[in-house]
């Protein structure tokens, strides 16, 4: 019998202090178990975090320390949008008090920004409504099943279905790049599908919504103060021990592991982990000295076919307020490194003041800047903005990269799901969290991330703790019952099945 009173219960060490890691020691300080948590970084939220201290670029491309960022500002890993279909970082946001009126700005559709013309910024315009080629595509991916779209990239899948006339491609990677993070090229069938199936019956609602701060200021902070709380209240410790960066991972004889660890003054420490949730990257997992670990748990060894890339960000300060901006993200057309962007100076209290510009950039294809430093990768940024914006040239005051090189987000590369691992590995005592591991979103994101830190935190209770109350998980957005039963018609009926879903899928976005 694997039960504890709450004045025993075994310590949880978790390794990684990025959302899912973070998640997961929430639910666990209020379920009574101490925990503890190490993080390589000096600053929790991984690639949901900020940096308080970045280093800036003064407008000649150069590190310059005399720059600093305004009072209270921290510059995100990169900006974030949370779709209407987070289900689960809503349950989150309620949880650490976010008032989703005046914490959150809603985000309704993209603009588009073109190329300038003789020096003359175009106007930007509100992204045209799918064609019919892409409305047939998107219904027809919603009704396949696991076994049509597993092993096919979305191109793969759209040539394979004659749609669109010859020569002109159906391109819905223009609406994945808005919703998902992972390069749209080699993303699979099957995540897409997934995506769709969750965010079309909420598409008429907001769905490009952001914070009114920074990562850290509105999410990070708060939820690391929650757990202090709930640590508190649950009579338990909850230790962080920042600069803590694990080395290597040992199984012990019968449960759990030895983590090998070096601290922030490069001291070598081992710790005795019996109850383990591993929050950290798969391309960290398999970089570390873990031999003993992969010999031991052999599906583990299935991180080796998963694939990351880094995905590149950067912030621009002006000089000056920048006249008629889209409200909106905005994505700039034609733009070879898929960049898009958002006015944060009309949405964040601490930069409204400022009464100047500030711009976040996210660069979907952030392969080609790996061999370059952060003055080249400026450089080609800021000639690609100022192509767009070029009311911008002359008149900034500091750039902030974060060329993400050293935290690679996971792809949902075709292929993948078969060796995404589940919460509970095969090592007794070990758990595994993070967006990479199975969980009902599938994409990589922040909700992906939530999932798996709270599937994490129920695997440890059901295994110690059996008679507690089962960890809350917000069931995902499910397509209507209709749309169900046309999924189900499929196989026996495609052409009744097709033409019923198109019509639902036109209708969404007629309303929307
Ligand atoms: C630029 C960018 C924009 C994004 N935009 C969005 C968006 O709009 N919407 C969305 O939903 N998602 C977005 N994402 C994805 C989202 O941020 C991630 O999916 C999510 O934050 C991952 O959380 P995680 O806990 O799984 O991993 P991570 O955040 O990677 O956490 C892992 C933690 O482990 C730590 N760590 C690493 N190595 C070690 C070690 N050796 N020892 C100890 N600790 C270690 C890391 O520092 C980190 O804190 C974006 C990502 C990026 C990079």
């Amino acid at each position: 019998m694997t039960d504890f009173q709450p004045s025993s219960r075994p310590k949880v060490t978790i390794l990684g202090g990025g959302l899912s890691g973070l998640v997961a020691a929430l639910e666990l300080v209020k379920l009574g178990f101490p925990v503890q948590l190490h993080e390589a970084l000096g600053r929790l939220g991984g690639k949901a975090g900020s940096d308080g201290d970045p280093p800036l670029y003064d407008a000649e491309l150069n590190p310059n320390p005399n720059l600093s960022l305004p009072a209270g500002v921290a510059s995100d890993h990169g900006y974030h949008v949370f779709p209407a279909w987070y289900t689960a970082v809503r349950g989150l946001w309620r949880e650490i008090g976010i008032d989703p009126e005046h914490d959150v700005y809603r985000g309704h559709i993209y603009h588009d920004l073109p190329p300038a013309r003789q020096g003359v910024r175009q106007p930007h315009a509100p992204r045209p409504p799918p064609s019919i080629h892409q409305l047939a595509a998107i219904a027809e991916l919603i009704l396949q099943t696991d076994d049509e779209v597993e092993d096919l990239t979305l191109q793969a899948f759209l040539r394979s279905h004659s749609y669109a006339p010859r020569g002109q491609p159906i391109r819905l990677d223009a609406f994945l790049h808005d919703v998902l993070t992972s390069g749209a090229r080699d993303v699979s069938a099957r995540v897409v599908r997934n995506v769709f199936r969750q965010w079309l019956p909420v598409f008429a609602r907001s769905n490009w919504d952001a914070l009114r701060g920074s990562l850290a200021e509105k999410l990070i902070d708060p939820l690391e103060r929650r757990i202090e709380a709930a640590a508190q209240q649950a009579g338990v410790s909850f230790q962080v021990f920042r600069g803590h960066r694990v080395l290597g991972l040992e199984p012990l004889p019968d449960h759990g592991l030895n983590v090998h660890l070096s601290d922030r003054h490069g001291r070598q420490l081992t710790e005795r982990a019996e109850r383990v949730v591993l929050a950290l990257p798969p391309e960290v997992l398999r970089r570390m000295d873990s031999n003993a670990l992969f010999r031991r748990a052999a599906g583990l060894s299935d991180l080796f076919y998963l694939r990351s890339h880094p995905y590149a960000a950067f912030d621009v300060y002006a000089t000056i307020r920048l006249d008629d901006l889209p409200v909106e993200h905005f994505s700039l057309t034609g733009s070879a490194y898929g960049i898009r962007g958002f006015d944060i100076s009309r949405k964040w209290p601490r930069l409204e003041i400022l009464g100047r510009s500030v711009l976040q950039f996210v660069v979907g294809d952030s392969r080609s800047f790996g061999g370059l430093d952060n003055r080249g990768f400026l450089e080609v940024m800021s000639r690609e903005i100022f192509r767009h914006l070029p009311d911008l040239e002359g008149r900034v005051a500091c750039y902030v990269p974060h060329r993400n090189l050293d935290a690679p987000l996971f792809v949902n590369d075709v292929g993948t799901w078969q060796h995404r691992p589940e919460p509970v590995s095969r090592l007794p005592g070990v758990y595994l969290a993070g967006d990479y591991v199975r969980n009902e979103t599938d994409a990589t994101s922040m909700e992906g991330a939530v999932r798996s830190g709270l599937a994490a935190a129920e695997a440890l209770r059901q295994a110690c703790l059996p008679q507690a109350r089962p960890v809350e998980i917000a069931e995902p957005v499910k397509v209507p019952d209709t749309i169900a039963a046309l999924i189900d018609l499929w196989p026996d009926d495609p052409m009744a099945a097709r033409l019923q879903c198109l019509e639902w899928v036109r209708s969404l976005f007629a309303r929307s």
